[in-house]
């Protein structure tokens, strides 16, 4: 016996098995209303396996189809697919219309008005449905109709079809191979539908805007889209729906207006009505509602339904109101909002509705907006910075040397380099907006000129940044501030009671910890100490450490920097207030400590009084073909290791100091660059011996926690032997994918978007964690180091520990906390605590 196929369309009823996933949103989405009893004309779901089948050419039996014209004769078809973003193709209204619905009609909304509805389809129906030239489908006046019908029978040879269920029919076919075409395709995929993502279709009778009495159509929302602040929106068209205008249109304003009427003036009843539905539909979908509604001689019906479109400040008012008025619980709120909508609740945004003129865009290395005048070196933008003058760094690549032009900047903008790159790196820190990569842009900086395609800008003309969006624009354009609010603080706390993994700051500088504290990070996970030594009176003594002919001369040039260092660290710690603050010791090559310059190089040799040739030679020897593989982090460390010596001690006469006035700091050291286990080995010998002298000296008892950044492949494979050595293991996965791939991280951003655009990469690995390979290491890593010290404390603090994807893999991987730039602390928190929602929910395995 053979099974009947299902009916091509189902009634929707409150008990109707409507599915989403078998019928698409939409039709789900109007069961609901219809369950809630509101005014929604009979409407029926047409699934997406009949829509397939529709497509592939079987036509509805039209027996079928008839019953669905029994209303009004007129019906719309709309697109439904799973999910709303899928899109799909334009609606259709008025299918039914011929000539004898349209004598009926005529009687009942006026000739002019029939003619309206019986065009408006005509018309879409040549042009969508039998794809006609649009060109021969533009008539207006009293003759439009009568001459569409008739264009419509020369072209067709055959007059327009007059059986509704005919016309239906062609619709749905017509819709059904839209949703195939390799457009639609692509862009539902880019919004996340799989590439065999299926349509359903939602056939639904036509309540008229036009007519005698209050007609029209309109949408109502009740929550500013942008802020997410309570506010009525939206439009209502009097005698109008869609392309169908009738005698005497007119738009009302929704609420009271000053510049016109409005709907709550003309008709208070409808208004109140709209709102009450509103409210209901907010609490039964659980979710801030646009409704789009009907209105014929008085009588509303709620038409469709949709989720409010929205920014990013508002999804994150919109959750946290929702849970607060008990309609969803708090670790709903935290699912639904995506967590890099809080970087931009941080900083100045764009304003989403104001104009943009796009001159040149980047990759987008810093979020946040700013707008400044351009200067080109540091220098001019410590002078911007003096006058009281906003400025943005424009600079091919930035150097350390840039990174006081960068605090005196409010934006940074360079030609080259990733997301990983100098400038990247420290604007997030600095929470500066900032691109890198703009390869659009060219810039002369002895002119002082930026060209961006054909326009010319000079050093002083005004841009903004959209570190956001990766666009500079010019001029200033309209900026929102950001939106530390009560709804966001709300969030946080949800996120912290949610647990997941925790979540710590790489935090150089005391204005850092400030912002990691505001935050609520749980720690420093990274003080990179390196630009410690770029400041005032330091890089002289640095400059002369690395001058000098014995270790004495080195210890005596880096007693001077000893106080200082003490200093900070102790600054570091009170802020800290006894939270775990690791301190990575001294990580780069030392020549970038020098100048390169003659100009440079000449005054160097002046103020250690040695002769310009001894310098320059002693300069040249210290070059290295490739110093990120040279001798830098530990390979120094045990080549001079004055400079760790020092270190030690300047963090443990911190502790001290900082122990006596606060809570007790266990300090942690962690050394960069190890590749063996012996590297630990010697470096643990000395740290030991100077934290003895260190107690002996000070007659005081500390501990400290000694650790390992595995950034090296080699690191990663013996992590076993090496976690022996130490307590704690950082992956610093900007090295170690640096290593992985053997792609540099200062130069992958010139063919990075060609690597990506291509398929080579999913996504630049130095942005999101690569999980096939770096994660696979990193997998290897945590396995070997617990087989071989169960209690290790493991962690990524590489630029990944701000990612949600990467925090995702780090969270099911066991590590015990990211450590991330202190801005982007907001997000990592509540990607982790998103990571220990769907734990407990059992959607990924622990
Ligand atoms: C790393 O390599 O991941 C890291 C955190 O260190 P840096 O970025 O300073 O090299
Ligand atoms: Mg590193």
């Amino acid at each position: 016996m053979s099974i009947a196929p299902p009916p091509t369309a189902i009634r929707i009823t409150p008990s109707a098995p409507v599915v989403r996933d078998l019928h698409g949103w939409r039709a789900k989405c109007l069961q609901r209303l219809i369950r809630m009893e509101l005014p929604v004309p009979s409407s029926f779901a047409i699934g997406c396996d009949n829509v397939r089948m529709i497509a592939q050419g079987r036509r509805p039996p039209p027996a079928e189809l008839s019953p669905i014209f029994d209303g009004s004769g007129l019906v719309s078809v709309r697109p439904s697919a799973v999910m709303p973003e899928w899109g799909g193709p334009g609606t259709v209204l008025n299918v039914g219309i011929n000539d004898a619905l349209h004598d009926k009609l005529a009687g009942r909304i006026g000739r002019a008005n029939a003619d309206a509805v019986y065009l408006s389809f005509v018309q879409s129906y040549a042009i969508h449905i039998a794809r006609l030239d649009p060109d021969m489908f533009t008539q207006d006046g009293p003759d439009a109709l009568a001459g569409a019908l008739r264009c419509y029978r020369d072209e067709m040879d055959q007059p327009f079809p007059q059986d509704p269920a005919e016309q239906l029919s062609e619709v749905l076919r017509s819709m059904a191979r839209a949703w195939d075409g390799p457009t639609a395709r692509l862009l539902r995929q880019a919004k996340g539908a799989p590439p065999d993502a299926p349509l359903g279709l939602v056939v639904q009778e036509m309540a008229l805007a036009l007519g005698p009495g209050i007609c029209g159509s309109g949408t109502i929302q009740f929550i500013d889209p942008v802020t997410g602040a309570p506010r009525v929106t939206g439009r209502f068209r009097g005698q109008r729906h869609g392309p169908t205008i009738g005698t005497g249109a007119e738009t009302l304003y929704l609420t009271r207006d000053s510049r016109g009427p409005s709907l709550e003036e003309t008709a208070p009843e409808i208004f109140a009505d709209l709102v009450r539905f509103g409210i209901a539909a907010r609490e039964r979908l659980r979710e801030e509602m646009q409704i789009e509604f009907v209105v014929t001689g008085g009588q509303i019906s709620v038409i469709d339904a949709d989720r409010v479109a929205r920014g990013s400040r508002a999804s994150v008012r919109i959750a946290v109101s929702l849970a607060r008025d008990g309609i969803i619980p708090p670790n709903e709120a935290l699912m639904r909002v995506e967590p890099r909508a809080l970087a931009d609740l941080l900083h100045h945004q764009v304003d989403p509705r104001a104009p943009r003129d796009v001159i040149a865009r980047g990759i987008d290395a810093s979020p946040g907006a700013a707008t400044g005048r351009i200067v080109f070196s540091a220098a001019a933008a410590q002078s911007a910075h003096a006058r009281g003058e906003p400025c943005i760094l424009v600079r091919r690549e930035t150097i350390p040397e840039d990174i006081r032009g960068m605090h005196a900047s409010v934006g940074v903008l360079t030609e080259r380099g990733g997301t990983t790159s100098h400038a990247a790196v420290i604007a997030r820190g600095l929470g500066l907006p900032c691109i890198v990569g703009a390869r659009a842009i060219s810039i002369d900086a002895r002119a002082r000129t930026l060209r961006a395609g054909t326009r010319m800008l000079r050093e002083g003309d005004e841009i903004t940044i959209d570190g956001s969006s990766g666009e500079v624009l010019a001029g200033a354009a309209v900026l929102l501030p950001p939106a530390l609010d009560d709804a966001f603080t709300q969030l946080m706390d949800w996120a912290a009671d949610a647990g997941g993994l925790g979540v710590r700051a790489n935090a150089d500088t005391p204005e850092d910890a400030i912002t990691a504290r505001r935050f609520q990070a749980q720690g420093i996970g990274l003080c990179r100490t390196e630009h410690m030594f770029f400041d005032g009176e330091r890089l002289p003594a640095m400059r002369e450490m690395i001058f000098a002919d014995s270790p004495e001369d080195r210890r005596l040039s880096l007693d001077r920097i000893l106080p200082m260092q003490r200093q900070d660290f102790t600054r570091l710690f009170e802020i800290m207030a006894g939270l775990p603050v690791t301190i990575r010791l001294f990580d780069p090559p030392l020549h970038e400590f020098l100048p390169h310059d003659r100009e440079g190089l000449r005054e160097l040799a002046e103020s250690l009084d040695l002769p310009l040739s001894d310098v320059t030679r002693r300069v040249e020897a210290l070059t290295e073909f490739n110093p990120m593989l040279g001798m830098r982090g530990v390979r120094l460390g045990i080549t001079v290791p004055e400079i760790y010596d020092m270190q030690a001690r300047a963090i443990f006469e911190a502790t001290v100091e900082a122990s006596r006035k606060g809570d007790p700091v266990v300090p942690e050291i962690m050394i960069p660059l190890v590749s063996a286990m012996r590297e630990v080995e010697l470096v643990k010998t000395r740290i030991d011996a100077v934290a003895a002298a260190v107690r002996n000296q000070t007659r005081t008892d500390f501990t400290y926690r000694l650790g390992v950044m595995v950034e090296t492949p080699r690191a990663a494979l013996r992590a076993g032997d090496i976690a022996g050595q130490c307590t704690f293991l950082s992956f610093g996965t900007n090295d170690l994918t640096q290593m992985t791939y053997g792609l540099s991280r200062d130069d992958a951003g010139r063919f990075m978007g060609t690597y990506v655009g291509q398929g080579v990469y999913a996504e630049d690995p130095f942005h999101v964690l690569d999980q096939d390979g770096v994660g696979e290491l990193l997998l290897i890593g945590v396995q070997r180091a617990r087989a071989h010290k169960p209690g290790i404390t493991l962690s990524v603090c590489g630029e990944h520990g701000g990612n949600p994807e990467s925090i995702a893999f780090c969270h099911k991987a066991g590590l015990d906390y990211v450590s991330c730039s202190p801005f982007r602390v907001p997000v990592a928190r509540l990607a982790a605590a998103q990571s220990a929602i769907r734990m407990d929910q059992g959607r990924i395995d622990p």
